[in-house]
């Protein structure tokens, strides 16, 4: 069987990266959504296990020592990071993985694993962004313009990226996400030893 394709999801906060991924993962069993660790304290709704693994710092640095993250990155005030168990295992079971990570986590994947694809999701503007960060009131007002200079940041970012998806409607972005999967699937180096089926 062909190992799952390896995509990391990067875009700033608030233009809908979890939707668009969840989306994707409700209508393909052949979808496996990573679930990250952080040291960030739980926001209301969030559960353990489902949207995060929330640890200590300290349990996190432990994590590092022993090689357990395939990446991780300091985000804001907060360390991120992505075990590295789950990801080899879905996608030894052919299962493609969806990383939801931030840039500095997607350039170490590009890093460690090359043939990773790096999509990055853009919010319809600028303004578009702040009004969908007030919405969604998960982050006080230091806190929302301390993520809009960072989204700005990582805005500058996405030509490092091998695709570009503009989330102006979910479904729109879920449909490209997945034409990109078609596309990456029927690239002739993932397909080595097709010769064979010529006698
Ligand atoms: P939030 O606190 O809003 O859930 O996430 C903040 C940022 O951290 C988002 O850009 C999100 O994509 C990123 N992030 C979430 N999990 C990981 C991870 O495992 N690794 C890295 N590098 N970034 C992550």
């Amino acid at each position: 069987m062909n190992q799952g394709l390896l995509l990391v999801v990067s875009g700033p906060s608030g233009v809908g990266k979890g939707t668009i991924c969840r989306a994707l993962e409700a209508m393909d069993s052949s979808i496996h959504l990573s679930i990250s660790m952080t040291t960030r304290p739980p926001r209301k709704g969030e559960r353990e296990g489902l949207d995060y693994f929330f640890l200590s710092e300290e349990r996190f640095q432990e994590l590092i020592k022993k090689d357990e993250l395939l990446e991780w990155a300091r985000v804001y005030t907060y360390y991120y990071g992505t075990p590295l168990r789950p990801v080899m295992e879905a996608r030894t079971a052919g299962k493609d993985v969806i990383l939801e990570i931030d840039v500095q986590g997607g350039f170490k994947v590009r890093e460690k694993c090359p043939d990773s694809v790096l999509i990055f999701v853009f919010p319809p503007s600028i303004e578009e962004l702040r009004a969908r960060l007030r919405k969604r009131g998960t982050e006080d007002p230091v806190a929302l313009e301390a993520r809009l200079c960072w989204a700005r940041e990582e805005l500058r970012c996405y030509g490092r990226y091998d695709y570009v998806v503009v989330n102006d409607k979910v479904e729109e972005a879920v449909k490209k996400i997945n034409a990109i999967r078609t596309a990456e699937k029927c690239r002739s180096r993932r397909n080595l030893g097709m010769e064979q089926l010529e006698e």
